[in-house]
Order: structure tokens, then C-alpha cells, then sequence
């Protein structure tokens, strides 16, 4: 099988080319490098095939697609490519809406044109907005808090309504909180675009680069006041993938999956498994809720289960002594 796998040199992306090669399969890589760096290249390569296809170009753009299907024999899409920052969408919404749309319609569009079969779609946990219960359910009503989470839900919408009149197998992947890198410590979590996730901060508190870590809201009603997330390894997320593009979605079917680990960890549960595998101490200092923050989120994932045939494997110190390798070795110039 060969997958075009759209933002295949960020983060999530790249973690699963490495996993369709484990697996037996082959991928071309389109991705225009607004958020990924040049060198991951060779880094995929080497750890994939040397020949995979990486075409520096832009998902929305009909032509790069269209010759992508003229050069491969394209029998599945992931895609991935998006911009994905949630406080930077509500700065430049526009930015936003016409990335994510764009390119999910010239890619729906396209695969539907060529007969493709099987189209996987990165969504998000954003789409629910503050969850009205927990474990948070595919059922639940979804009402996105910000412009990126819009976006997310319209190409939801957009492919529900194009696998019908299509018949092309869709699956919708709502990742929680992707953690962790390569087990060769030598891919990871490394954009262009200042990030603001919680783990890429918390390593850079450990590295030094930053004094400490700003911590927003510690008088929540949790376990410790903080907030809660679901972590997932970004390699459990790939493996989901793998399953999404074999499962039987039923002719013309387009299902959603929650992918996370039905398990939510505190910030301050957090920071401390992060002092545990980095060996490093992570000050901290609370500051004040932050407007919009989510308080609690994590998955209900018995539908990944039961229909894909996936779990999550990989635990939180896996996950973060993962991610250390990572983020140690580009410190000390290794990758
Ligand atoms: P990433 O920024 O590392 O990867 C996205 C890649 O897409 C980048 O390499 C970027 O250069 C590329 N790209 C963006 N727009 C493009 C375009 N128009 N044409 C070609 N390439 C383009 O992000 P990620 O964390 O790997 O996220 C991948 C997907 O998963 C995104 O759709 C994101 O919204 C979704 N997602 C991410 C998270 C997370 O926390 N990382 C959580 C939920 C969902």
C-alpha cells in the first residue's frame, strides 16, 4: 500500500511514514516546511527507505496533488497538514480557515477523483471544547473554543459529507495530547513556529533554556487544583493510523475515534514524571487561570478499541523519557 501522507515531515507525521515503513508499507511525503525543518528529511529516510518520496509543496494547491497521483500510485491519504496552534488562530483566524480548508478540500477532492478508498483525517480533542462529562465520548456534542477548532470540525463535516456521496472509507482521528518521540531519539517534537504545549516547555525547563515553568490555575476542582490532560505517545498515535487505514469503516463509512489513553494526568503530575525521567528538577511557579483553558479532558477510547483494535501501549515515563532523548540530543548537537 502506498499513502500519501500529507505534513508528513512534522511531528505526528513523521513518527507515522516511520511506522507505515515498520509495517511493510511505503508513503510519498508532501509537506511545504512552514513548520518542519529541512534536515528531518534525511533523518526519515534513513530511518524508512532511502528512496521515500518527499515533495516540498502545498496540500491545498490542486496541481502539486494532482501530480503526486500522475508520479505514485497512491491507494490511501492521511492527512495531516495543518496549522494547528490554538491561541495563534485566534490572532489570524483567516490564516487558519484558509490553510485547514483549503487543503482538506483539494485533498478530498483529488482522492475522490482518483478512485482512493481509504482517507484518514487528523482531528483533534479541541473539536469538543469544554467537555460536558468524562471520559469524553465521540457522542458528545463537539463546540470548538477557538478558530483552529473550527476548523477542525468543518473538515470533519467536509469529509463526512463527501465519504456519503463518494464511498470513500473515512476515518476521523480526535488525538488528546501527543507526547514522546521516536524510540531512536533521533525524530520528535521540533517546530519552526513557537509552540505552546505544555511537554516541549517542560523539556526546555529541564534543558535550562527557560528558568521555569509557568503553571496557569492551581485552584481547579482536581486532585491538585491543576489542570488535566490526556498524554498519548506520539508512536501510539502513529500505530493508530496503521490500524485507521486497514480497519473495516463499513462501505462509504466515515467514523470518528478519540485516540488518547483514557487516563488524565495533572500538571503537577506531570512535571514531576518529567523531573523523574529527565533527572533534572522543573521549577515551577503558579500563575493565574488562563481565559478559555479546558480544566479536565481525557478520552473514552472503547470505540478505537473495539473497531480499530487499538490501545494505547506506551506509559507517561515512557513517554517522557522518550521525548528526553530527544530534546537532550539536539541540545548537544547530535541531531
Ligand atoms: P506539525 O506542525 O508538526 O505538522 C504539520 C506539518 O504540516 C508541518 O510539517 C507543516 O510544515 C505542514 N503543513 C502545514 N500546512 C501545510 C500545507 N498547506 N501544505 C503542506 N504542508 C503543510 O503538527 P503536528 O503536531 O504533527 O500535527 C499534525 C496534525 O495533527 C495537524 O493537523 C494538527 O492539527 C493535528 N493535531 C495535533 C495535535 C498536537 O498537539 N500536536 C493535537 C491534535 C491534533
Amino acid at each position: 500500500m502506498t499513502t500519501l501522507v500529507t505534513g508528513g515531515a512534522g511531528y505526528i507525521g513523521s513518527h507515522t511514514v516511520t511506522a507505515l515503513y515498520a509495517a511493510g508499507h511505503d508513503a510519498v511525503v508532501l509537506d511545504n516546511f512552514s513548520n518542519a525543518h529541512r534536515g528531518v528529511v534525511d533523518v526519515l529516510r534513513s530511518l524508512t527507505s532511502p528512496d521515500l518520496a518527499v515533495v516540498d509543496g502545498d496540500a491545498a494547491d490542486r496541481l502539486t496533488v494532482e501530480q503526486i497521483f500522475d508520479n505514485h500510485a497512491i491507494d490511501a491519504v492521511i492527512h495531516f497538514a495543518a496549522h494547528k496552534s490554538v491561541p495563534e488562530s485566534v490572532d489570524v483566524p483567516l490564516r487558519y480557515y484558509r490553510n485547514n480548508l483549503d487543503s482538506v478540500l483539494t485533498l478530498a477532492e483529488t482522492a475522490a477523483d482518483r478512485g482512493v478508498k481509504r482517507f484518514v483525517f487528523s482531528s483533534s480533542a479541541v473539536v469538543y471544547g469544554t467537555p460536558p462529562a468524562l471520559p469524553v465520548t465521540e457522542d458528545m456534542a463537539a463546540e470548538p473554543q477557538s478558530p483552529y477548532g473550527a476548523t477542525k470540525l468543518m473538515c470533519e463535516q467536509i469529509l463526512t459529507d463527501a465519504a456519503a456521496a463518494t464511498g470513500m472509507q473515512t476515518a476521523i482521528l480526535r488525538y488528546f495530547n501527543p507526547v514522546g518521540a521516536h524510540p531512536s531519539g533521533r525524530i520528535g517534537e521540533q517546530p519552526i513556529e513557537a509552540g505552546q504545549n505544555l511537554v516541549p516547555v517542560v523539556m526546555r525547563v529541564a534543558l535550562g533554556e527557560l528558568g521555569r515553568l509557568a503553571v496557569f490555575g492551581d485552584d481547579y476542582g482536581t486532585r491538585d487544583g491543576t489542570a488535566v490532560r490526556d498524554f498519548v505517545h506520539v508512536m501510539d498515535l502513529a500505530e493508530g493510523h496503521l490500524t485507521a487505514l486497514t480497519a473495516d469503516l463499513g462501505e462509504g463509512g466515515c467514523r470518528v475515534f478519540n485516540l488518547g489513553t483514557g487516563a488524565g494526568t495533572t500538571v503537577l503530575e506531570l512535571v514531576a514524571a518529567a523531573a523523574e525521567a529527565t533527572g533534572r528538577p522543573i521549577p515551577y511557579e503558579i500563575e493565574g487561570r488562563r481565559p478559555g483553558d479546558i480544566i479536565e479532558s481525557w478520552a473514552d477510547c472503547t470505540r478505537a478499541g473495539a473497531e480499530l483494535g487499538w490501545h494505547a501501549r506506551r506509559s507517561l515515563p515512557e513517554m517522557l523519557a522518550d521525548q528526553w532523548r530527544f530534546v537532550s540530543g539536539c541540545a548537544d548537537g547530535a541531531v
